[in-house]
């Protein structure tokens, strides 16, 4: 589940050293929820002005989006205690993300990681409904403050579901890492767990939305069908892994690159491009290959500048891009070209090109590996 690749991203600060960032999704949901609650604030307070219902709609969203945010922190401090690097945390339509750049070591890691998150609402939850009582001549602070618990403790209480990748599933995931000590087999019932949670959510939302919460209902199948794909996904990548097992790198490169000449013209290249169908072309400058240039490359470059930029100009040079060994192992590739959110890696040997791996040729090799032929791949959706 990546974010980086879909839309676009803001940073909006760094806190304890992790970047924090708005997808450009969040603005939907941060103007449909100042909106709803202006619009239950004049419900609910019809003696106020206009300008106090979006004052406090506005604030109270704000502000619960910094709950959303300190959340994440929670998870991302105790993944920072158990020398986890953390990327970033992503602000989106259906919350917050905190990016840990490596899976937890153990199951004791993964279950205080996850369960910190849930923690800390609750206990944001039980401060706002403290300073709901504090401020309970206050009419506006009273009501910011009392919706805020509520939002906390359904935030903490719906994180809690046993389905991965929510909080909860995590916490699923560990306990039954804990008790078998295989990894991926937890993570496949966890992600199957997840996948019943999401079906429950997208049932219950159309209940509700039929019942007259057409909003409310909507919302929640929404979350259910986000969550779907998201359990969908991490059962493909473990059944991936699986059929990646006993692979090399040198077993799922290509070899047959084409190569084209460095003095070409972008121009040029994109005709050859065209016409043969190819996506990528390794670069020879002076006799050597020293490069790959994709189609990708080329659109980052103005159309009007194509017949004066040459394609050694917007070439990689191998020794500006990530790249592997033919003996190491193709998980760990697919895990670093994910992590990385790259899409094509060379294979090196010393200096000299041997061939390159791209996700399909990854694909391509685990669903040929004869290690694993005949063997269940599991479910494949
Ligand atoms: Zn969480």
């Amino acid at each position: 589940m990546s974010l980086a690749s879909s839309g676009s991203r803001y940073r909006i600060g760094r806190i304890l050293g992790i970047s924090v960032y708005l997808h450009s999704s969040w603005f939907i949901i941060f103007a449909l929820i100042s909106y709803s609650l202006a619009t239950q604030f004049t419900a609910q307070h019809p003696a106020w002005r206009p300008m106090q219902h979006w004052t406090l709609g506005i604030l109270a969203s704000v502000l619960f989006f910094v709950s959303v945010l300190v959340h994440e922190l929670g998870h991302s401090m105790v993944a920072l205690r158990c020398r986890l690097p953390v990327n970033s945390i992503t602000l989106f339509v259906f919350g917050g993300l905190s990016e840990i750049g490596r899976e937890p070591e153990n199951a004791k890691q993964e279950f205080v990681i996850a369960l910190a998150g849930p923690v800390t609402s609750f206990l944001l939850a039980g401060l706002f409904f403290a300073a709901s009582r504090l401020t309970i001549s206050s009419e506006m602070a009273g009501s910011l403050f009392g919706w805020l618990a509520e939002m906390n403790f359904i935030l903490a209480a719906f994180n809690l579901a046993p389905g991965f990748p929510l909080d909860g599933g995590r916490i699923f995931r560990s306990i039954a890492w804990g008790i078998t000590g295989d990894f991926n087999r937890a993570t496949t019932l966890a992600a199957h767990a997840g996948q019943w949670v999401s079906y429950a959510m997208i049932a219950w939302g159309i209940v509700q939305a039929v019942r007259g919460d057409p909003v409310g209902g909507i919302w929640l199948a929404f979350i259910g069908w986000f969550l779907l794909s998201a359990a969908r996904e991490s059962l493909t990548h473990i059944n991936m892994c699986g059929s990646l097992e006993g692979l090399r790198a040198s077993d799922v490169m290509i070899t047959d690159v084409p190569v084209i000449s460095g003095g070409m013209t972008l121009e040029e290249y994109a005709q050859e491009v065209v016409r043969t169908g190819r996506r990528f072309h390794n670069v020879s400058v002076s006799g050597q290959i020293a490069g790959v240039v994709s189609l990708h490359a080329v659109q980052q470059i103005p159309r009007s500048e194509w017949g004066m930029t040459s394609v050694q100009a917007v070439m990689q040079p191998w020794g500006r891009i990530h790249w592997a060994s033919p003996s190491e192992p193709a998980v760990a590739v697919l895990k670093r070209m994910q992590g990385e959110g790259i899409s094509l890696m060379p294979v090196m040997h010393g200096s000299q090109w041997v061939g390159t791996i791209t996700r399909d040729s990854i694909m391509g090799g685990a669903e040929t590996n004869p290690r694993v032929s005949g063997a269940d791949n599991g479910q494949r959706s």
